[in-house]
């Protein structure tokens, strides 16, 4: 039979091609993986291996499968050879029986990796960011600065992206030698836990900055979240400071007399009695007019 032969010819050909692309498919799949891995674990530093975890890991991962649904694809292809040969219905059932396979994995692996994944990221995440740093320059350990002490060491433009935008800047200090190293982590890379669904995929969509602030008044910001799970969208509105300090800074609280937005260096106060005895007095800061103040008696002032 003429229509038979063609047809094992071409059965042929299709085994072969399809051992090649399942051949091929893998090798790519693996190599694209290996790459991953190779790069993580060549950066240098936990920040290096913390950016590309964060912005590269769960696409290489996702990629990956997707090609391997495809190698699934192919293998099923040159599965039950003898069968197929029997008839074009076959090959047809065949064929499938493949897509729903590979479509299966491609979709597991989906879930997987968009909605389970994420959370053990992101405890991965967490551990290297706060792995302390090292100096280079002497080997010592370094400390990370608390969001207080940080401030002295960030200029005023981070310290205004810190309180308006989802920037975070980390500086750790070198306690020896006080030398420190600043790291900026984004805030709309990272995704947060969702508070309806509990998956970690809530994610910064937008911010919005709905007033501006002036030298005497608060603006306001909108930030808007997504969780890419259940849909949910969340928006909150947080002040925004113009003066970065303002809020920050304890000394500048309202029960505070010596409120003010500036540096003071030199205080001068003067006094007068009611039974006319005045005099004047000098200090170096705030803190020492303070200490005076909580001291001061009216007898003090005869002596
Ligand atoms: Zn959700």
């Amino acid at each position: 039979m003429k229509d038979n032969e063609t047809y094992q010819v071409f059965l042929d050909i299709w085994h072969d091609v399809m051992l090649y692309l399942f051949i091929g498919s893998v090798a790519i799949s693996a190599l694209i993986f290996l790459i991953y891995i190779f790069r993580y674990l060549a950066a240098g530093s936990a920040k290096a291996k913390y950016d590309l975890a964060n912005e590269r890991e769960i696409k290489t991962l996702l990629i990956t499968n997707y090609i391997l649904a495809f190698a699934i694809f192919c293998l099923v292809n040159q599965t039950y050879v003898e069968m197929v040969s029997l008839g074009i219905t076959w090959k047809l059932t065949r064929i499938f029986i493949g897509i729903f396979i590979a479509t299966l994995h491609a979709y597991v692996a989906f879930l997987v990796f968009k909605y389970y994944y994420p959370g053990k990221l992101e405890k991965r995440l967490k551990k290297l960011r706060f792995t302390p740093r090292i100096n280079p320059s002497t080997g010592n350990k370094m400390k990370l600065l608390s969001e207080d002490e940080e401030d002295s060491y960030l200029d005023e433009g981070m310290q205004a992206e810190e309180n308006a935008f989802s920037v975070d800047y980390d500086v750790w200090i070198d306690e020896a030698t006080g030398e420190t190293k600043i790291e900026k982590y984004k805030g709309h890379l990272h995704a947060l836990e969702c508070d309806r669904c509990g998956f970690q995929t809530l994610k910064l969509e937008k911010e919005e900055v709905l007033v501006q602030p002036t030298d005497t008044t608060d603006g306001e910001i909108l930030k808007e979240y997504k969780c890419s799970y259940c849909g949910r969208i969340k928006r909150k509105t947080t002040n925004l400071t113009s003066n970065v300090d303002r809020e920050r800074d304890p000394s500048k609280s309202s029960t505070d007399p010596f409120k003010t937005g500036k540096k003071v260096e030199s205080i001068v106060m003067e006094i007068h009695t009611a039974d006319g005895d005045n005099k004047v007095f000098e200090f170096q800061g705030i803190e020492q007019a303070k200490g005076f103040l909580a001291e001061f008696t009216v007898e003090k002032l005869r002596h």
